[in-house]
């Protein structure tokens, strides 16, 4: 069980030089709920692919392609459980995004 929880990040070095600005909370309920409730939405609605669930010899688990990240913020608007924490990156890079 253990093994499913895993959450592994694609480093570049985009990545090292800034904090990594999504994450998501518990990556079991992607593997054990979301894959059987909704089919993991979030490598569909993800312009840039971030999300994927990947298989090997250690089982099923979310990648996060972090560094493809296009800052739509997409993912924390629509997943289902509402366990993806989106924050705007440090630096500037992303938008700026208010309440209307
Ligand atoms: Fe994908 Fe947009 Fe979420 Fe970035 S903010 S991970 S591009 S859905």
């Amino acid at each position: 069980r253990d093994r499913l929880q895993g959450v592994y990040y694609a480093a570049t070095a985009h990545d090292e030089d800034q904090p990594v600005h999504l994450k998501v909370r518990d990556t079991s309920i992607c593997i054990e709920r979301c894959t059987v409730e909704y089919a993991n939405p979030c490598t569909r609605f993800c312009p840039a692919a971030v999300y994927e669930i990947v298989e090997d010899a250690a089982g099923k688990r979310l990648q996060i392609n972090a560094a493809n990240c296009v800052h739509c913020k997409t993912c924390d608007i629509k997943d289902p459980y509402e366990i993806i924490d989106w924050v705007t990156p440090e630096g500037g890079s992303g938008p700026n995004y208010q309440n209307l």
